[in-house]
């Protein structure tokens, strides 16, 4: 079982990475730059506003306040109102904007990782489990989403502040500048800590978050053995001890955090109280103005909370980096299948020659030196024990994947010269059970050719025998099939997979044929339509039926990954073979 989001070595990288995911990223956020450019202009105008409250306090009250200049102090406390009220203004102009840029940059992230999904063969989903995949485009990306709405911004606006602050705070008094900055060698180092601390503890809550997801989605999903056996207070008991670590993790991150803000809130307060003597001091000898230690005080308020966000954001560049790092792994796999220049011929002989093969996800191989010629409108029955490699052949010939040793060619032409857009009108598969999507049954049968029209739809349905069955339904074809398909019975689904194949009319039909047996009434439906899909057409079924091996043309035995017999049932039969040995276990079992 997979575990979203769970952790693994690569959830940190090394700085060098991490500056180099970094740099790609800000690449990518380019077609932004102008929104960001914006939010970062109002980012330096609400901090210009908090600078300058201060410096007009202090105005107020040194020509105002000391002076008994009713009408300066007036005059400071409209400016003080209006600056207030511009980096008011500006901050929210500043989310607006930083907010915009962000979803904008994660959208596309989000659309253009999708798409490379859906265009990677069926290699690269041995390789990833779609849970992992899921957690990519989900968790991945809404931790990225953290630090490209609000990480930027904060992180902009700190600098700005923090730089800002201690240039204006040397203007007004380096005196009470180095009596108030005499915190940070503490702050430093407490920065130091808590960043490594609550790393450790982010990550370590970011893989029991993994885990009890895993366990919440294997009880969700694995209910029904559950309760068969009886076992619901046992797995309740797994779910509550995975909980109770996942709360000790948090609460250990908290109490990380608390500590650390907890400290630097406090040297705050001191580092206050210290202008505030010190300043105090400094005005009896007449060095400053009451009104310059006012404003220190001010400006050192608002100085710590930007520290603190600092010292958060280490985490979260990190851990927005390595999500990042895992998604352009994705975005750059390029896909194994791709197309060639080639159109083939609209009908030929398929031929597999010589060929080997193994998953990529394995070492071992599972088929071995495999040739058959396939006639143009032959019928070819594949038969063998489960695991021969049946299905495998039949996925090779649809180029689902290249073989590794040998060739299969269509009118002489190598599939892998061949453009993916003739291939797939040519050769179409029809797996056990076809995915149906949301929507209505009309819609799942164009989910094989996106431009067809109505009428084209009711022609393939009704080529297939499936046409009177679905417009006697209320909404006719219609009609909603709800989540995969819930709402028809498994054979009308079958219907469904069998019509988008006559949608496209292959000259090559691949057919996976049912293990499951279906309901009588059904099946003989579906047996029809799968008849009038073979007329004329070039098929290869993975047979498991005797009636389907019977009205083949030929047969070929795989047995073990080898081509073991191949050839007519009365051939076959006379060769006395596994074939042989085969139909008359069947015929024993057949009633007589
Ligand atoms: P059959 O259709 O004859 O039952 P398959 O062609 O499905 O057999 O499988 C042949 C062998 O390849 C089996 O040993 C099976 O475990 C293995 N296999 C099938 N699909 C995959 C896959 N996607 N990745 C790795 N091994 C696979």
């Amino acid at each position: 079982m997979f575990r979203m989001g769970a952790v693994t070595d690569d959830d940190k990288l090394d700085k060098e990475a991490t500056r180099q995911v970094l740099r790609r990223a800000i690449g990518m956020a380019k077609p932004f730059r102008r929104t960001i450019f914006a939010a970062l202009c109002f980012v330096l105008m609400s901090t210009l506003g908090l600078l300058l409250g201060p410096v007009i306090v202090r105005y107020g009250i040194d020509s105002g306040i000391d002076m008994k200049d009713t009408t300066t102090l007036r005059n400071a406390v409209i400016a003080y109102i209006v600056v207030v009220a511009l980096a008011y203004l500006a901050a929210r102009q500043q989310y607006i904007f930083i907010n915009r840029a962000g979803e904008g940059f994660l959208r596309a992230l989000r659309v253009r990782t999708f798409d490379h999904i859906q265009r990677q063969s069926l290699g690269f989903f041995d390789r990833y489990q779609s849970g992992v995949l899921i957690s990519r485009m989900t968790a991945d990306i809404e931790s990225m989403a953290e630090l490209v709405q609000w990480g930027l911004l904060q992180f902009v606006a700190a600098v700005f502040l923090i730089g800002l602050s201690l240039i204006l705070m040397l203007s007004l008094s380096w005196q009470l500048t180095i009596a108030a900055l005499l915190v940070m060698p503490v702050i430093i180092i407490a920065s130091r800590k808590f960043q490594r601390d609550s790393n450790a503890a982010y990550l370590e809550v970011r893989e029991r978050v993994g885990q009890n997801l895993s366990e919440l989605q294997e009880g969700i999903a694995g209910v029904r053995v559950v309760q068969a056996y009886a076992q619901e207070k046992e797995q309740t008991r797994q779910f509550v001890a995975s909980n109770r670590s996942l709360y000790q993790s948090h609460v250990h991150s908290i109490r990380v955090s608390t500590w650390y803000f907890g400290l630097v809130e406090a040297l705050g307060i001191f580092s206050t109280g210290l202008a505030i003597g010190i300043g105090g001091w400094l005005v009896g000898r007449g060095d400053v103005t009451v009104g310059t230690v006012v404003a220190f005080v001010l400006l050192l308020a608002q100085l710590f909370e930007p520290v603190q966000q600092l010292s958060q954001l280490y985490n979260t560049v990190q851990s927005s980096a390595a999500s990042l790092d895992k998604l352009f792994t994705i975005l750059d796999t390029e896909p194994d299948i791709q197309g060639g220049s080639e159109e083939l011929p609209e009908r030929a002989d398929l031929i597999v020659d010589g060929v080997g093969f193994t998953y990529p996800s394995t070492d071992t191989p599972v088929l071995r030196d495999v040739t058959i010629s396939v006639a143009d409108g032959e019928r070819l029955a594949l038969v063998g024990p489960t695991g021969a490699g049946k299905s495998t052949v039949a996925k090779l010939m649809a180029r689902l994947y290249d073989p590794t040793e040998g060739t299969i060619s269509f009118g002489g032409i190598d599939l892998r010269d061949a453009t993916l857009g003739s291939l797939r009108e040519r050769v179409v598969v029809v797996p056990q059970e076809g995915f149906l999507f949301g929507g209505s049954i009309a819609d799942n049968v164009r989910i094989a050719r996106a431009d067809a029209t109505d009428d084209e739809l009711r022609e393939a349905l009704d080529a297939i025998g499936a046409l009177d069955r679905f417009d006697a339904f209320e909404d006719g074809i219609d009609t909603e099939v709800r989540e995969r398909g819930s709402r028809l019975s498994a054979g009308e689904r079958q219907l469904v997979s069998l019509a988008r194949a006559a949608l496209v009319d292959p000259a090559v039909l691949v057919l996976d044929e049912a293990t499951s047996s279906l309901d009588p009434g059904t099946e003989v439906i579906v047996e029809q339509a799968l008849d009038r899909l073979m007329i004329g057409r070039t098929t290869i079924v993975v047979a498991h039926r005797l009636s389907t091996i019977q009205h083949a043309d030929r047969i070929a035995v795989i047995d073990a990954g080898l081509l073991a017999e191949l050839g007519t049932h009365d051939e076959l039969v006379e060769i006395g073979g596994r074939y042989a040995a085969l139909a008359s276990a069947w015929a024993q079992s057949l009633p007589s």
